[in-house]
């Protein structure tokens, strides 16, 4: 059986809003397909994993992200070259907010990240929260929800993962919704968000074993649930 290795960075710091739910979706849709998932979790001072075909990360408080900072700073080059080398990667919020370059938090704290999202947070007092929908190219509208006091600019040349139709996204002003570079995406949609988007999910599994030169055509699997989320995400508004 094909093994996807699933690699979970910082489980215990950076896992609000059921984020975790992400992995778990991961693993059973992997399943679903005939793969066997190999769950990694990565936590401050461990060494890297080896295999790595896939990684996920979570939304934290501010202090969580002070927490991990160092740590994530010392693993930085390493999580560069991954995503030169295309490894598919789901950075949630605050996890999003230290792949950029750094978040200053609303107490005037600086939280330096490591830079593969040219993005830049602002700590605000008034929080962004709701329902949010976003159009992308690849993978159509995507559903989730948000709930985070940066708010994020991206630099100029840097890609945003998908452009605002419902909700606030990066920063409430300029439409821009998280951000993408190569198969790494940084998002603040919390939900969690792969429940709601099977699609972003398949891409991800697919990407990493394309990566790995292993031909992959996903068979179709019942999708009466995820249906039924996304109707319910339509019809839930602001
Ligand atoms: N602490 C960050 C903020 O409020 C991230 C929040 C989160 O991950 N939900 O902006």
């Amino acid at each position: 059986m094909t093994k996807l290795h699933i690699v979970h960075i910082y489980p215990n710091e950076m896992n609000t809003y059921g984020d975790r739910g992400n992995l778990l979706v991961l693993e059973r849709r992997a399943q679903w397909q005939g793969l066997e998932p190999a769950i990694r979790y990565y936590s401050a001072g461990d060494p890297f994993p080896k295999e790595a075909d896939l990684i996920l990360g979570g939304g934290g408080q501010d202090s969580a992200q002070a927490d991990i900072q160092a740590d994530i700073l010392r693993i930085g080059d390493k999580l560069r070259q991954l995503v030169d080398a295309d490894v598919p990667m789901l950075m949630v919020c605050g996890t999003y907010q230290l792949f950029g370059n750094r978040f200053m938090t609303s107490l005037g704290e600086e939280i330096k990240g490591i830079g593969i999202f040219d993005v830049e947070t602002k700590g605000d007092p008034k929080r962004l929260i709701g329902n949010v929908a976003i159009e992308t190219e690849e993978f159509g509208t995507l559903y989730g929800f948000e709930n985070h006091s940066g708010k994020t600019f991206l630099g100029p040349n840097q890609q945003p993962f998908g452009t605002i139709t419902r909700g606030s996204g990066n920063n409430g002003q300029d439409k821009t919704e998280g951000a993408r570079r190569h198969n790494a995406v940084g998002t603040y949609l919390h939900g969690p968000l792969l429940p709601n988007n099977p699609q972003f999910a398949d891409w991800l599994i697919a990407t990493a074993l394309h990566r790995k030169g292993v031909s992959f055509a996903p068979k179709r699997l019942d999708e009466m649930l995820t249906a039924q989320a996304r109707a319910n995400a339509v019809a839930r508004g602001y």
